[in-house]
């Protein structure tokens, strides 16, 4: 019998949250106002960064990193297969070759040695490591930066699952280039869409602040021609229009000041099913540490059996994903940037055995057992 469905991922608003946006509506700046400013402060202090600079969504955010990374046609962008395809995508649409590096067994992230001979092999300019702090397990960015200076390249960690994370006594965002983030409702936080890049870099903070909006400046101290008064503005890069509005940064304000509860709620929530799934067979438990933050919980099941787990599970009312498809395995990509799957034996093996369990702040610690129970049924053969 099924049971009321359980999705994978949900938002949590409260009442504050709805209060805070209210505000906004009856105020004088919908965009362009104080509360963008704010929000972005409050997420910088929050992550340790010394810019925080806010976008659209966390894919216009990706591609802001990647122009202030001087991705120009042809440069290469070495990323993981497993990942979501806008890693991928952000450094495709300014000319970026992706070359993909395996992940490692034991994080699910990136594997610094593969990556390593992913950008000795490619035989172009590598701009960008770009590794993905995977479910919200912080990747190891002190190894990517030493690959980076290495190579002379960036490092811009997607950290769109990872708000939060910790690792070394540093928060996810505060270590990398730049970091990415998003605030779609199944992540840490939400504005409905949105995004985020950190840094501690004021020129890339300032090249991510005219890219979101235009390239347009109206500071008088940056004009390459003469200053004409008070109206003028120039347009001195090709940007876009990626600005986060008030109403939104109001929402992802408010969200910020429960992030701890919510990344601790997660954290329970992955304990109970550490525990309560570890001695079903059939099985095994996502890779774990202390300072994960628990944006998925990508548990793995007998590849030859996956389809019919999964297929069982939503007929029990749970909502179970698989993340992700290979980003190489695409049309897209298979058409324009074919790979050879076999060099990618780990990517491959989780691809095709991952299926992620409900995780969510609101979630119950009943749910959480009906999950376990549906998994208990759903491997009975
Ligand atoms: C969600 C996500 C993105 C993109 O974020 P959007 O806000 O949906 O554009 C990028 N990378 C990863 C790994 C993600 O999970």
């Amino acid at each position: 019998m099924a049971h009321e469905f359980i999705p994978y991922g949900h938002q949590s608003i409260s009442e504050e949250d709805i209060a805070a946006v209210a505000a906004v509506l009856r105020g004088d700046w919908l965009t362009c106002g104080p509360d963008v400013d704010a929000f972005e402060r409050a997420f910088a202090q929050y992550v340790g960064a010394k810019h925080a600079v806010s976008f659209a969504n966390g894919t216009a955010a990706l591609h802001g990193a990647m122009s202030a990374a001087g991705v120009e046609p042809g440069d290469a962008v070495i990323v993981p297969p497993l990942t979501f395809a806008a890693t991928s995508n952000s450094a495709v649409y300014l000319g970026g070759v992706p070359v993909f590096a395996d992940i490692s067994r034991d994080t699910f992230c990136m594997d610094p040695a593969d990556a390593d001979r992913a950008a000795r092999e490619c035989g172009r300019r590598v701009k960008v490591f770009a590794p993905v702090s995977f479910a919200g397990y912080p990747v190891d960015i002190a190894a990517f930066k030493e690959l980076a200076r290495r190579h002379g390249a960036v490092v811009i960690e997607d950290g769109c699952h990872a708000l939060g994370a910790e690792r070394n006594g540093k928060k996810v965002g505060a270590e990398a280039d730049m970091t990415a983030f998003s605030f779609h409702p199944v992540k840490h936080i939400t504005t409905g869409e949105g995004g985020m890049v950190t840094t501690d870099s004021d020129r890339y903070a300032e090249h991510l602040r005219a890219f979101r909006a235009h390239g347009i400046t109206r500071d008088p101290s940056k004009f390459k021609r003469s200053y004409a008064g008070g109206w003028d503005n120039d347009m001195q890069c090709l940007g876009y229009n990626y600005r986060l509005s008030d109403i939104q940064c109001a929402l992802g304000a408010s969200q910020l000041k429960r992030v701890d509860h919510f990344v601790a709620r997660r954290r329970e929530i992955a304990a109970m099913y550490e525990e309560r799934l570890r001695d079903i067979d059939g099985v095994e438990l996502p890779p774990s540490c202390a300072g994960h933050s628990w944006h998925l919980f990508a548990a793995r099941f007998p590849a030859d059996r996956r389809a019919q787990i999964f297929d069982r599970l939503r007929e029990a009312g749970l909502g179970v994903q698989v993340h992700y498809i290979p980003v190489y395995a695409h049309s897209f990509y298979r058409e324009h940037f074919p790979q050879d799957a076999a060099r990618f034996p780990v990517s491959e093996e989780t691809c095709a055995r991952e299926l992620s369990l409900p995780i969510f702040c609101g979630m119950t610690d009943e749910q959480v057992d009906l999950a376990v129970e549906d998994v208990r049924q759903a491997l009975r053969s």
